[in-house]
């Protein structure tokens, strides 16, 4: 059977009111950008509903892959059209789909149908009895169950017949561009793309930057990372790429600080940056893939010490999951691969053999106090280092 009409569904939640239309323009503009490159469609929004319509060719498992891919899309509907009117039309359509999809297998079904148009002279419950006594003649191996069918057939009598039963799961969440934007804090490692992932999933636009430190770290490390940001971008949306040189930072801190306290000390200064960043570029918040207890600088104490440096709201959507919670996800969202390539990190580099579990903030403030001098030159230097990467999704 060949679609050509899809009905999105969407989760009613956030869509009360005013929002409602905010919510559908902003859900259509996304299915669009994502549908872009993979044929001609057109969206219509009708009675509350959002169709997609195919214009031209088109490959069937590229648009549900890509479907899949739009946040706000609970389920996606492949929708058999019947233009002609009359009741004889719909049967046939009815029972030929039926027949297609689920052959003489002995599946239990139920009709429900629904008219819209009133120009159709069977209501609603006749169209029901009808369609479900002929279904049931077309094979005796159907059944009716009112109740629990195992197939519900969808019948809506608008301007044409739409008929429907499959759904097939989309992403959830809300249409990226409803809630605002933030900026994730992206490494090359496994849980930053997931907890960039999770939270556009919410509806948040995404920025993005990345520490670097040449020549510790090499090209091809910055490459993976622009490698994630770029699948990260399949869900998300375009976004923006900072590269910023933390190297002479990292050396300072290495030079004047204890080296048990270099991580969290670094981290508080790649918070502080990624901080400068979202506030100069309207992000609302930051976004880590930090997760308790996962190494020393995620204890109760190192989260504690390094969010203390944080005016705005940090998210960290990882924080609460099992390592293998995490690479679930990242598995699911095909940035694993990618994530699990070798390249060394500026956290690997310049690592203690025994960094402090439990960092008492006073003690990490003072130990800053060795770098007063210089550091805020190092910092409005860094800044200015700002490469700027427009990353978008992978080519279809
Ligand atoms: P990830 O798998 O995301 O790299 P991780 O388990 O390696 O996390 P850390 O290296 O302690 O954990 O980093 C914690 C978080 O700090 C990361 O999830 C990321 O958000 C941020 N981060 C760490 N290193 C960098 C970096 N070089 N550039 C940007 N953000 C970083
Ligand atoms: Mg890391």
């Amino acid at each position: 059977m060949e679609y050509r009409t899809f009905l999105i569904k969407y989760a009613e939640i956030g869509t009360k009111g005013k929002n409602r239309h905010v919510f559908e323009d902003v859900l259509c503009s996304q299915i669009k950008r994502h549908v872009e490159g993979l044929g001609q469609f057109a969206i219509r929004r009708d009675f509350g509903r959002i169709f997609l319509e195919a214009e031209g060719n088109y490959d069937y498992e590229d648009l549900m892959a890509e479907l899949q891919k739009v946040f706000g899309i609970v389920g996606i509907c492949p929708i058999v059209v019947e233009e002609r009117m009359e009741y004889e039309a719909i049967r046939d359509k009815a029972v030929a789909y039926m027949k297609e999809c689920y052959g003489e297998r002995g599946i239990t079904f139920k009709v429900n149908a629904r008219r819209t148009n009133k120009a159709f002279p069977m209501q609603s419950m006749e169209l029901n009895a009808e369609i479900g006594h002929d279904l049931l003649e077309a094979c005796p191996e159907w059944k009716v169950d009112v109740r629990h069918p195992e197939v519900l057939l969808n019948i809506e009598i608008r301007n044409q017949a739409y008929l429907y039963s499959a759904t097939v799961k989309g992403a959830g969440g809300l249409p990226v561009g409803t809630n605002g934007k933030a900026m994730l804090l992206l490494s090359g490692g496994i849980d930053s793309p997931v907890a960039g992932y999770m939270i556009s999933k919410r509806g948040v636009e995404l920025e993005a930057v990345y520490f670097n430190a040449p020549p510790y770290t090499s090209e091809r490390a910055k490459q993976k990372v622009v490698d994630l940001a770029r699948i990260v971008s399949g869900y998300a949306g375009r976004l923006r790429l900072h590269v910023i040189n933390f190297t002479d930072i990292q050396l300072a801190i290495y030079e004047k600080c204890p080296h048990e306290e270099l991580t969290i000390i670094m981290r508080r200064y790649m918070m502080r940056i990624a901080e400068k960043l979202a506030v100069e570029n309207g992000c609302q918040a930051l976004i880590t893939g930090e997760s308790i207890g996962q190494v020393a600088s995620q204890t109760m104490q190192s989260l504690y010490c390094t969010n203390a440096v944080c005016g705005i709201p940090v998210f960290r959507p990882c924080i609460g999951m099992d390592k293998q919670e995490i690479v679930d996800i990242s598995e699911q969202i095909k940035t694993y691969e990618t994530s699990i390539l070798p390249y060394e990190d500026c956290c690997t580099i310049f690592v203690a053999k025994h960094p402090v579990t439990k960092p008492i903030l006073e003690i990490i403030e003072r130990s800053e106090e060795k770098l007063s001098e210089g550091i805020d030159e190092l910092v409005k230097r860094a800044l200015e280092t700002d490469e700027i990467i427009e990353i978008s999704p992978c080519a279809q």
